[in-house]
């Protein structure tokens, strides 16, 4: 158990002497968990080999699962980074600071613990301030994937960033809600032709409005044994509800009354179901149905929450609607086919 600063921080009134006690743990080797415009991140030194190794330890995390290196300097690629090319420096400048990471090959510089033994590096310039004014003060490069126990939703506010890891790192900035709610999109430039790794905040439209031809990891669109993900972080079970989660899909009218079917089904066992759905739809089941939003977007925002509100109702089974893979979509339905272990059931 560790002795956890804990303190909240307002991003549009940024206090610099809290933020000066939170780089500090940085330089000196800790653990700071804070706000991004994603999802809440779990930093330390991204160079410093033991620093980064407390990562691993606070999540539970296996070691072959790299972590994004966070910036807060567009130059500061060049430090970590061999050949960034006119494809890096076209996306970085469209999409950094923002939810965009990108894959490159790394300098050796970078030690191989942070990046699951790979010859690549994975490197985001946020764009939360809190994010950003942490990284500048602490002057490091900062290793920082969701600060999550390993396998769970990514925490997206701070009673679940609480609840979850106060005393498992040395530091936690509070710093309200993170207004994507899913994680960076994850794009390999060590290729000819550049690939989305990890579906997310930036879009697979937005990419190829800028870069032309991008391609699907295919392992990503399905699960398939014979197919490895390039993401080494994909191939595990993520962001798991205590609850079974299903997805359910098919025309409108037929998954709602299939979902109706599975509720009465399960209640009869004795069983308490939970259901995730668009708001519009929410009067139209029964059980425990919490909406997600009105559109993608509002999806995208609550979905890590709502998973976690599931667990604290205590549901026993879990059925989700299934959502247009279209933009935002895209990595809706990634993380919501992982957290259901890609359970689906045709309405
Ligand atoms: P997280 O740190 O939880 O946001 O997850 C980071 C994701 O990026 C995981 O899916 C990692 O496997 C992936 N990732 C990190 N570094 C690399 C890399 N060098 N090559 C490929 N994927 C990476
Ligand atoms: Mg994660």
């Amino acid at each position: 158990m560790k002795n956890t600063l804990v303190c909240k921080i307002d991003k549009d009134n940024i206090d610099m002497e809290k933020i000066k006690e939170f780089a500090n743990i940085l330089k000196n080797g800790g653990t700071v968990i804070f706000p991004t415009e994603t999802v809440y991140g779990l930093g330390a030194n991204a160079l410093d080999e033991e620093a980064s190794k407390k990562i691993y330890e606070a999540k539970g995390r296996p070691s072959d699962n790299p972590l994004i290196v966070h910036i807060a300097d567009k130059e500061d690629v060049y430090k970590l980074a061999l050949d960034v090319d006119e494809r890096a420096k076209i996306v970085m400048d469209k999409f950094w600071p923002g939810p965009l990471t990108v894959v490159l090959k790394k300098k050796s510089i970078v030690p191989s613990t942070i990046s699951g033994g790979l010859d690549t590096v994975a490197i985001r310039m946020p764009s939360h301030p809190i994010a950003l004014s942490l990284i500048k003060e602490s002057g490091v490069a900062v290793a920082a994937p969701s600060a999550n126990i390993s396998g769970r939703p990514s925490p997206t506010d701070e009673e679940n960033v609480l609840e979850e890891m106060n005393k498992r790192v040395d530091g936690i900035i509070l710093g309200g809600n993170c207004n994507i709610g899913l994680e960076s999109t994850v794009l390999d430039l060590t290729g000819d032709i550049p690939m989305i790794l990890r579906p997310g905040g930036v879009t697979l439209e937005d990419l190829e409005k800028t870069l032309g031809k991008v391609e699907i990891d295919p392992a990503i669109l399905e699960k398939n044994e014979n197919i490895i993900a390039k993401a080494p972080g994909m191939k595990y079970t993520h962001y798991s509800p205590k609850a079974s989660l299903c997805i359910v899909f098919g025309k409108k009218e037929n998954v709602i009354d299939k979902i109706n079917f599975l509720v009465d089904e399960g209640t009869k066992k004795g069983q308490k179901i939970g259901v995730m759905c668009i708001d519009e739809n929410v009067s139209k089941y029964k059980g425990e149905v919490i909406g997600l939003g009105e559109n993608l977007g509002e999806v995208a925002f609550n979905l890590f929450k709502v998973l976690r509100e599931m667990d604290k109702r205590n549901v026993d089974i879990i059925y989700s609607e299934s959502f247009d893979k279209i933009g935002i979509g895209q990595a809706i339905m990634n993380r919501l086919s992982k957290a259901a272990g890609y359970k689906f059931i045709q309405a």
